[in-house]
């Protein structure tokens, strides 16, 4: 038995055509700008992924690139200034940020209406009480995929592993949300292999290729890769690795998400619903204000 393999492509490009077909009636347009910190490379192909992806969906985009050493004062300074923009409804932090950059004050700083990374603690805080529009946007697209292949989690078993601010702990969040009971793993959680192999639903959010293996996995469960790591492919450049041993996990699952091609497509596609969700949550304060 193979497991079916859920295409994240496809969904992200489904979620995409709604953005730019509800974005192509608007009066005028989304707009989302980025502010990136240093040069790590990967963080610079994410942004241009991110700037390419926004312009096809028919946003406004700018990019704002500080250096390494610009120090925390620039970065707030720079936000600041992207809070006080009318034209401005997305406004995104590229993480991670350099060293002697504190992210919780920065994240802070960002007007929690255009926080479209669903970071503030505002955001992850209404997140926790089952309200609020701007989720973070890893979760949500997981979340999404999880739902094309079993529409109603109530009572499912879901098991997630990591528990970042920014994956873990929003995912957990949602799955709840959708009546899951839910675990949430980290690294100093005992036998994670014995909790995994009772889930309907395992989400792995570490970032160290083949931790999950095949035998930790309940037949027919749906396993959601969220893991990507950059490992060279001993030609020069390197190839994505996600946390799930894939050759094993796909003869156990029931449905499965490859890397690439999984959970990335949808984390972008999900960052456009939320631009789009900031610029009308915005125009209708401001007519109810009016
Ligand atoms: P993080 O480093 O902030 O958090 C990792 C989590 O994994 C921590 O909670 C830690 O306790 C846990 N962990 C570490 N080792 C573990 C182990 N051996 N067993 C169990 N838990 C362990 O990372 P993050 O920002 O949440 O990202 C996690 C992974 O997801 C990374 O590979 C990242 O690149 C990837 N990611 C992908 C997307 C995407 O769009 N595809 C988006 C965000 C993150």
């Amino acid at each position: 038995m193979t497991a079916e393999l859920i295409d994240g492509k496809r969904i992200a490009k489904e979620v995409l055509e709604g953005v730019r077909a509800e974005t192509a009636r608007l009066p005028s347009a989304p707009g989302l700008a980025v502010i990136i910190v240093g040069d790590d490379p990967a963080s610079h192909v994410y942004v241009r992924t991110k700037e390419r992806t926004a312009k096809g969906v028919g946003f406004h985009t700018e990019k704002i690139e500080l250096p390494a050493d610009c120090g925390e004062a620039r970065v707030l300074e720079e936000v600041a200034k992207l809070n006080a923009r009318d034209d401005i409804d997305g406004i995104l932090v590229q993480l991670p940020l350099p060293p002697g950059i504190n992210t919780l004050r920065v994240m802070a700083a960002v007007d929690p209406a255009k926080d479209v990374d669903g970071l503030h603690a505002l955001n992850a805080g209404m997140l926790s009480q089952g309200s609020g529009d701007l989720i973070p946007c890893t979760p949500m697209g997981c979340l999404l995929l999880i739902k094309s292949v079993i529409p109603d989690l109530t009572g499912m078993h879901a098991v997630v592993i990591g528990a970042s601010n920014i994956v873990g702990k929003p995912m957990a969040a949602l799955l709840l949300g959708e009546n899951a009971t839910v675990t949430q793993c980290h690294i100093h959680t005992r036998d994670i292999r014995f909790v995994c192999r009772g889930a309907d639903i395992v989400v792995s959010a570490v970032g160290k290729p083949g931790l999950v293996k095949g035998d930790w996995i309940k037949p027919r469960a749906v396993v959601i890769d969220v893991g990507t790591t950059r490992v060279p492919d001993g030609k020069g450049g390197y190839t994505l690795k996600g946390d799930v041993e894939f050759d094993e996990a796909v003869k156990v699952a029931g449905a499965i998400t490859p890397v690439p091609g999984g959970v990335g497509p949808m984390t972008i596609a999900c960052l456009m619903e939320n631009t789009l969700a900031a610029y009308m949550a915005r125009r209708e304060r401001a007519a109810a204000a009016a």
